[in-house]
């Protein structure tokens, strides 16, 4: 367990900060009712003090939004069912575009001193043909790399800064189980609690929720799914100081396998035809060890240590987007509002930058009490034309892995790919493309002093 995570101050609601109160339940939402009518009701036992901004889920977006929205002044509350961080192959890589937001909070040098490991170029060895697909090391950023670092790391980091100032309360194991409803707009949140089940007023709820929301759930608001034809598993292995440093993808023989170097272990993506997961299980373990030497035949000397299915865990791919990321009173964003594809690790970052986008917009309505639902659809107007075309460079590049996973046979490099990437400037526009993102945002939410 990372240290970080013992360091995490959370501030606890205090019984004082509560007043007695019962609520009917309805289905995922819950409607305000006189005090009378419900009294006596079973289901939501206690209220606690009115917030600004209740934020559901303590991800990558929602632990921003709420650093940035406490740093600039708002009361603001963040809610994660979980009652830590630690969750194992997250998005772990932190792109140039999200190290530079860290250095204009003047915080980079302190989060680069977590441990964590660099990729400053992308390689791929398809078939017999090995090319540099991109090199970061140009950028225009403070940190030219992307640093790979546990997502618990990160989130402990973000969390203890965020929690020194006044306005910023984290309240993990509150599980949203619905929202509160008035007059047709989202005034708050239920939350399952260790104590019983409380609500909590909010002039703006957030859901930062994933990619299983229930925000959008119980806010119907609609989703639109993209067709997916691969799934990824993700393994470790041990790494031996000689190597490989940078990232690396291996394609051939119908399979498509990633090393991450993260220091002492390769982080391994294995890409597969979606839904295959059952037929590689029936196949059997040493099947699918043998299947990694093929490709990537130095790992023969410890892929014994994939010794149980448990070792392998399925991700299935999802690419998807609301149509609406908003209705009165509630917002979506992050994963919630569109789940990306782990293609170019930009999950993360994405949402990160959507975190930002939103304290940016939202920060001065929600400070001076004049929040409207065209407030709200501003954020998705503003994000939302980045976020598609990145969804639409992953389907594009969804095809192409499916074509390769198709062809059991040797993999002969593309004459396009020789081509494009021989032309002077590819592996720095590519780089560009996968650090920077199609729209990467700067911190322009106020910031009011530390005060603890
Ligand atoms: C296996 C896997 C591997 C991935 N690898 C990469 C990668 O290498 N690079 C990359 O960039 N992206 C990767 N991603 C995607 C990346 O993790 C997400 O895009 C990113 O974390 C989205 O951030 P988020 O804050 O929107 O949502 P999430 O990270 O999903 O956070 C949502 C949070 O909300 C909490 N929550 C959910 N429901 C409730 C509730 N009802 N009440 C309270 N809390 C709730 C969850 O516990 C969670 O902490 C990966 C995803 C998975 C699943």
């Amino acid at each position: 367990m990372p240290s970080s995570l013992f360091l995490l101050p959370l501030r606890c609601a205090s019984r004082s900060e509560r007043r007695s109160f019962s609520k009917e339940h309805i289905g995922l939402t819950f409607q305000n009712r006189p005090a009378t009518f419900i009294r006596n009701m079973p289901g939501v036992n206690e209220a606690i003090a009115k917030t600004s901004c209740c934020i559901i889920g303590g991800g990558p977006a929602g632990i921003m939004l709420g650093f940035l929205l406490a740093r600039a002044g708002v009361p603001v509350t963040v809610l994660e069912k979980h009652k830590d961080f630690f969750r194992d192959f997250r998005g772990d890589t932190i792109h140039p575009s999200t190290l530079e937001l860290l250095y204009e909070l003047g915080l980079l040098d302190k989060l680069l001193a977590i441990r964590h490991s660099k990729i400053t170029q992308a390689s791929a060895c398809v078939g017999d043909y090995h090319v540099t697909i991109a090199d970061l090391s140009h950028l225009p950023t403070h940190a030219k790399y992307v640093a790979l670092m546990p997502q618990w790391d990160f989130l402990g980091f973000l969390a203890s800064e965020a929690a020194k100032f006044p306005h910023f309360t984290l309240r993990m194991e509150w599980e949203a189980i619905g929202l509160l409803q008035a007059d047709g707009a989202t005034t708050g949140v239920i939350a399952r609690t260790p104590e019983g089940t409380v609500e909590i007023p909010a002039t703006l709820t957030v859901g930062c929720d994933g990619r299983h929301a229930i925000s959008r759930q119980s806010a119907h608001l609609p989703l639109l799914e993209e067709g997916v034809p691969i799934d990824v598993l993700w393994l470790r292995l041990s790494r031996q100081k000689d190597d490989p440093e940078n990232g690396l993808g291996y394609a051939n023989f119908g399979r498509l396998i990633v090393l991450i170097n993260r220091i002492d272990y390769f982080q391994v993506a294995y890409l597969i035809a979606k839904g295959d997961f059952p037929k590689l299980q029936e196949a059997g373990l040493p099947a699918f060890r043998e299947s990694l030497t093929r490709i990537v035949p130095f790992l023969a000397d410890r892929v014994h240590e994939i010794d149980s299915w448990d070792k392998v865990k399925l991700l299935t791919v999802q690419v998807n987007r609301l149509s609406r990321w908003s209705s009165p009173g509630l917002l979506c964003i992050g994963d919630a509002a569109h789940a990306m594809s782990p293609v170019g690790g930009i999950g993360i970052n994405i949402a990160l930058q959507d975190a930002v986008a939103t304290a940016n917009i939202l920060s001065e309505a929600l400070r001076s009490n004049s929040l409207t639902p065209h407030h709200l659809r501003q954020v998705q107007q503003y994000r939302e034309k980045a976020v598609r075309r990145t969804q639409a460079f992953q389907v594009f590049a969804h095809r192409i892995l499916n074509k390769v996973l198709k062809n059991p046979g040797p993999v002969h490099p593309p004459l396009i790919l020789r081509v494009l990437t021989h032309l002077p400037g590819f592996k720095y526009l590519t780089a560009r493309l996968i650090g920077m993102g199609l729209q990467p945002e700067h911190i322009r939410s106020p910031a009011l002093p530390y005060t603890k």
